[in-house]
């Protein structure tokens, strides 16, 4: 594996993240989850950290990719961000 084909990686994992996010707000949570499991996938084949953004936005629990107003609620609670999905999951960040 060579630079270009991370490079490759990175800019699918982009787009992946771009079409789950469009398919939340087409109403197609389904059509969301396939897309974070296969950004995951090419994550691990090729060793890159997903994106701050995408770890965030995304539930560990059920693969949900998370719109705040949508499907998550976000909250600032004592210095960190609550973020918890539809399906009851939280995770809790520092505040940055
Ligand atoms: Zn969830």
């Amino acid at each position: 594996m060579d630079a270009s084909d991370r490079t490759i990686a990175t800019e699918r994992i982009r787009r992946l993240q771009e079409l789950a996010r469009e398919a939340v707000r087409a109403d197609r949570p389904d059509r969301a989850r396939r897309y974070v499991r296969l950004a995951r996938r090419v994550a691990e084949r090729h060793r890159l950290t997903l994106p701050h953004r995408f770890r965030r936005f995304t539930c560990d629990r059920c693969d949900a990719y998370l719109v705040p107003g949508r499907n998550a609620r976000v909250r600032t609670r004592e210095g960190h961000v609550v973020v918890t999905c539809d399906c009851g999951e939280h995770a809790r960040y520092p505040y940055d």
